[in-house]
Parts: C-alpha cells; structure tokens; sequence
C-alpha cells in the first residue's frame, strides 16, 4: 500500500515552455501522480488560450507570459485571482526557476530563448530536466560545469539522450564507453534526394513521420540538423568527444540509442516513440513511475532496420558534424543561423534547401572575421549567438 501523500515529499516542479509540445506531455506525466507531484510554475511565450486553461487545473503559484502583450491580458484577466501571480518581463523566468519552493525544473523552451533560464536553474542548484537542446548546443561544457559546481541534477529528456543516460552505469561513469550511436529516424524526407526537396512546405517538412514536436524541432528533423544538434548536446552532457560518437538511420525510432563498451556489449534503450517516457524517466529517476504511454509490441513491430547516414545528402548534419569536430565558437554559430533560417522558412521567406546555404554562409563569414574558439563565459556565447544572428540576417536580406 502506497504511503499517505505528506506535503514535504511532494516534489514541486516549475514547467517552463508548458503550452509546447513537451511541456503538455510533461503535465500528461505529472497529472498522473498528483500524489507525488505539484506544479508551481507554467509558463509560456503567447498561448494564453492553452496557458489558462493549463492555470485552471493546476493551479500554479506563478505563470510567467514571455510576451508582453499576451502578459497583460492573463494579468487583467486574473486580477482578482490571488492564487496565482501572473509574470512577465525578462527576467521573470529567472527568477521564478530560482524560488526555493521550486524544486525540479522542466526546461521546455525552444531555442535560444531558454538559455538564461535553464542556467539560471543549474545555478540555483536544482534538479533540472533538460529537453531544450540548443542551450546545451551553445554553452557546451560550461552548462555541465556550472552543475558539477552547484550540485544541480541533470537529467536528459531527449529521447536519444535519455536512452543514451539510461544505458550508463548508475554512477554515469563514460571510463568504459567506447562509442555511442545516435539513432535518427530520418525524418519525413528520407531516402530522399535533397535536390528534390527545394519545393517543399512547413506543412510537409513539420509533419514527422514519428514523433509529434514543435514545428521548429520538426524542421531541423526534416533537415537532419536536429541529429546534428543532438550529437554536440551529446559531446556537451557525457563529455565525449565528437569522433566517439556517431549517428545511425532507424526508421523506426523504437530503440532510442546505443552505448557501446570497450568489451564490445552494446546496451539500447528500446520503447514507443512516446515523449512521455523519458519525461517519466527523468522524473523519478532513480526510481520509475507510469508515463501512460503504450508498450512496446515487439512480435508486431518484428523488425528493426539501420543505414548509415548518407552525408553528401544531408547538407545539414554534415554542417554539424563538421561543427561538432571544430568546436569552439562554431556550434553557437551554426546554432543560431539555423534558428534564423529555419523561423524564414516557416515564414516561407526562403526555400527549404537554402537552411543549409544560410548557415554555410554564416559560419564561413563568422570565421573570416572572428576567432573559433571558445568563449569563456555566458556573456562570450551571447556575443557570438548575437553576431552570427545579424550575420544570418544580413544574409537572408540579400540573398539572389
Ligand atoms: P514547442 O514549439 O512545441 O514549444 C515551445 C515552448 O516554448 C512553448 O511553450 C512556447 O510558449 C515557449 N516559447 C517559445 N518561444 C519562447 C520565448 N521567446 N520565450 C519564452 N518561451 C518561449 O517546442 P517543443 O517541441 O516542445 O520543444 C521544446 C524544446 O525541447 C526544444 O528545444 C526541442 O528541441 C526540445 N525537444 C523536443 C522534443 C519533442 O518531442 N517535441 C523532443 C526532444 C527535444
Ligand atoms: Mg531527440
């Protein structure tokens, strides 16, 4: 028999992005275990429609509105409510992951955006459920640093990286690793010839054969540059570098990851392809909860298939790798011309196959007047995220 819920051990969990993709499978998770779970932060940029909703059934203590417009209409509208407080403002997020009620932090933002908060979180020392990648892409190991000085938890929510956490011994110790193999479904153009790509939509490049995702993260699966994302988040959480790990086509996106050890074992996660689960993982580990996601019918499923990945193909996971191998200042670089050319995609300023010309073009024309190596600290990767932004920009107003 279960224990009576007491208060103190309810953990108190702060969902940043929760009107996203991953925030809304986060609160699938959290409203199965009211006994275990409580939430004390939702926030989100515009979705006021899905954010009071989201405030109506579970009943945070603050909610933080990124924009300033929406903000204000959340606040008039729950003036009178003083269960909650209605944030906004630069800084809201910050202050909010750093409340000492909050006790485990669900970083959810997409892109850049959520850089200062889920730092901000690994500052103040808390449990911190990464899923945002591109914070990872362009602190690097300084993000892990920053934990390993303040005791801050790290879980990954990833799939491929929670897999990849999942097969690691208990003390995550890398001494016996000797590769680690990305899986990647290949996105909804697969087998493709990019050449044939340049007509293609947001609507056909979002729509994933796999996995339900923001559309950002859906056209860097189109593009494969989200694999290429994922191997430098890789290098960054388990400090290996790039040539020890590598990225392998499985259509069928049930096992997650690989770890391969020096005895030659291989150890995979396997399960639905279903966010829910390592949003479960991370959010009991060490111990397991239910995620609500369907088991796995493997004699259904019956086979798994693997490629290697075609690079002369994939324009944007070779810009990656390539950047992954540089280092330095080239991922936060790549990382931010990808942002601008994949928001004017989805404006449908540019064609789908010139994302990798912009971000070519970007990182060569950063090179040529910058230094690559690495920054120092957060305000060096914001200089050179702000540089590489105005030089995408720059790029995207006049190009042929
Ligand atoms: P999404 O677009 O569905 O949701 C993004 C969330 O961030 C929303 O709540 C939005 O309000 C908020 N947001 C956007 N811009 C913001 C801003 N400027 N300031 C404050 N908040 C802002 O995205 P998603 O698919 O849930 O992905 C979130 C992150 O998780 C991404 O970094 C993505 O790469 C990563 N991720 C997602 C999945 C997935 O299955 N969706 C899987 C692995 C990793
Ligand atoms: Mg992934």
């Amino acid at each position: 028999m279960s224990k009576p819920a007491n208060a103190a051990e309810i953990e108190r969990i702060a969902v940043l992005g929760s009107t996203g993709s991953v925030g809304t499978s986060t609160l699938d998770v959290l409203r199965m275990h009211p006994q275990k779970y409580c939430v004390e932060v939702l926030t989100s940029n515009t979705r006021i429609d899905v954010l009071r909703e989201q405030i109506g059934e579970f009943k945070p203590r603050f909610a933080v509105v990124s924009d300033p417009e929406s903000a204000s209409i959340l606040a008039q509208e729950f003036a009178q409510d003083s269960s909650v407080t209605i944030l906004s403002g630069a800084r809201a997020l910050e202050e909010v992951v750093a409340l000492p009620q909050v006790d485990t932090v669900m970083a959810a933002i997409v892109g850049a955006a959520g850089l200062a908060s889920a730092l901000c979180a690994v500052e103040h020392g808390k449990k911190v459920l990464i899923a945002n990648k591109e914070p990872l892409v362009m602190t690097g190991r300084l993000f892990m640093q920053t934990a390993e000085r303040t005791g801050a938890i790290i879980l990954p929510i990833d799939s491929e990286h929670n897999a990849v956490f999942q097969c690691l011994p208990a003390d995550q110790s890398m001494r016996d690793v000797s590769r680690v193999h990305l899986t990647a479904s290949g996105g909804p153009f697969r087998g493709k010839s990019w050449n044939t790509l340049k007509d293609v939509t947001p609507e056909q490049a979002c729509a994933h054969p796999n996995w339900t995702m923001g559309r950002k993260i859906s056209v860097d699966s189109a593009t494969m540059m989200n694999k290429g994302l994922e191997l430098i988040e890789a290098s960054a959480l388990f400090d290996l570098p790039a040539r020890q790990l590598d990225v392998l086509i499985h259509p069928q996106s049930i096992i997650h990851s690989l770890v391969e050890y020096i005895d030659g074992s291989f150890l995979a996660q396997l399960g639905a392809p279903d966010m829910r689960i390592p949003i479960a993982h991370a959010l009991a580990w060490p111990d397991r909860v239910a995620s609500g996601a369907d088991t796995l019918n493997l004699a259904e499923i019956a086979r798994l298939d693997f490629t290697a990945p075609d690079l002369d193909n994939i324009p944007c996971l070779a810009l990656a790798l390539s950047a992954a191998e540089q280092g330095g200042a080239v991922p936060i670089v790549l990382n931010a011309a990808n942002e601008v050319a994949v928001e004017a995609f989805l404006q449908k300023q540019i064609g789908f196959t010139q994302i990798p010309q912009i971000i070519e073009d970007t990182i060569d024309t950063f090179l040529a007047a910058n230094s690559a190596s690495a920054p120092e600290n957060l305000a060096g990767v914001l200089n050179i995220d702000n540089d590489a932004r105005l030089r995408a920009a720059a790029r995207l107003s006049s190009r042929p």
